[in-house]
């Protein structure tokens, strides 16, 4: 089903969620956005690390004054990625009181779960939608099963008991989600807000009920839908869950943005979910961020750290680099570059690369062979293989796209 398409706008950035656009990657920071300075610096690292929207949490006074400030020093440094305010139970003053902070945002989040309990429910919501309209802002309306309408809840439960043959208390639960995104949607229509300034997204943190859930949402409506596992977790098991629900539900066209909601191990960096959410979508053939680096696993013929060490050194060099390179060598992201452990592979993996290198393996004569464009141009010996191999990768970086192309 073809969605609607939702432009999220700031300045000349122009963002469209859905609509056939390439899903788009999000995310969002953990700073408190009261601190404006620590909230610049991660929206700077995420937007340079390819974030195209980032979504900051706006929960109380100062955040919501903190928010035309954060935007006005990001223009400074030139970043123009929009920004989305994350609203729970106060959004509705925050955005009335705060009309700066409501401009300054380039979409709001609303969480229909969390706006309010009875009769204000529906007047508190209808405040923040009424803001949207006012200042023309796209809206997600994003259940979380953490989170649902205990009211909703428990009428899908009420009518759930009056079947003949009532659902098993997944589907009920399943049915409260999807019902409480559908439902909220058509309430801000009903209250002036375009079906193409809505996005939707029913998070749960379980592989399978994720894809349960997006399918029957994406069956029942063609609003924009936004994709992502919530609580996802730790390391591993956070990339591992985020991709296998996200890997199938996007296989079948249903998700036009996506935020990987890792928990950052100690200390690490919050750019690892942009870059989690990138090589998703890049090694599903859906959208090109990055030169690809293909390398071997290593085995018994790989005794030394010398190709790890190589694979781990070209992959960071790519990385640092894509921000400027991005811009200044357009087509770089198709680049592929292959670094293997030995010759059993290595020259067939490199001859398919632009750019392939395949390290001696145990007992092979210590010879590194370079192979460019299908072709063995060079061997590299000794101890300054990787930065030997860096240069050769910018040269070809240089000769081979964009306009500085025969430049070197
Ligand atoms: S290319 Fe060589 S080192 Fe790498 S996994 Fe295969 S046999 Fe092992």
């Amino acid at each position: 089903m073809m969605r609607r398409g939702v432009p999220v706008e700031y300045g000349a950035r122009r963002v469209i969620i859905g609509g056939g656009a390439p899903v788009v990657v999000q995310s969002m920071t953990n700073t408190d956005t009261a601190n404006v300075t620590a909230t610049v610096t991660q929206v700077a690292e995420l937007a340079r690390a390819g974030s195209e929207l980032v979504r900051i949490t706006v929960n109380t006074l100062e955040a919501a004054e903190a928010v035309p400030t954060i935007r006005e020093q990001l223009d400074r440094l030139s970043i123009d990625v929009p920004l989305v305010g994350d609203f729970h139970y106060n959004g509705h003053t925050l955005l009335k009181n705060f009309p700066d902070c409501a401009r300054a945002l380039s979409k709001y989040r609303i969480n229909p779960g969390n706006v309010g309990q009875g009769a204000k429910r529906d007047a508190q919501f209808a405040q923040m939608i009424e803001v949207a309209c006012e200042y023309g802002k796209p809206v997600r309306i994003g259940v979380n099963w953490g989170s649902l309408d205990q009211a909703l809840l428990a009428r899908v439960m009420d009518e759930n008991a009056a079947r003949t043959e009532p659902w098993n208390a997944q589907a009920v639960m399943y049915e409260a989600l999807i019902t409480s995104a559908i439902e909220s949607a058509q309430m801000a229509e009903s209250l002036g807000l375009p079906g193409e300034k809505i996005v939707l997204s029913c998070k749960v943190s379980g592989v399978q009920d994720l894809i349960a859930v997006y399918r029957a949402l994406g069956r029942r409506c063609d609003y924009a839908l936004h994709l992502g596992l919530t609580e996802a977790g730790m390391g591993s098991k956070g990339i591992v869950a985020s991709t296998a629900a996200m890997g199938v539900l996007l296989q079948e066209g249903i998700g036009d943005t996506i935020r990987v909601s890792l928990t950052p191990e100690p200390g690490g960096a919050r750019t690892q979910e942009v870059i989690v959410a990138q090589e998703i979508l890049q090694t599903m053939g859906l959208r090109q961020f990055m030169p690809m680096v293909a390398s071997c696993p290593g085995c018994g013929r790989t005794t030394s750290t010398v190709f790890q060490e190589l694979a781990a050194s070209i992959q960071d060099f790519l990385r640092t680099q894509m921000p400027e390179w991005r811009e200044r060598y357009p087509g770089i992201e198709n680049m592929s570059v292959a670094v293997m452990g030995c010759i059993v592979n290595g020259p067939g993996e490199s001859k398919h690369a632009n750019i392939g290198i395949s390290l001696p393996g145990m007992g092979e004569s210590p010879a590194a062979p370079v192979f460019i464009d299908g072709e063995k141009k060079m061997t590299l010996r000794g101890a300054r293989i990787a930065e030997e191999f860096q240069q050769i990768v910018l040269e070809y970086v240089q000769k081979n796209y964009g306009k500085q192309a025969t430049a070197v």
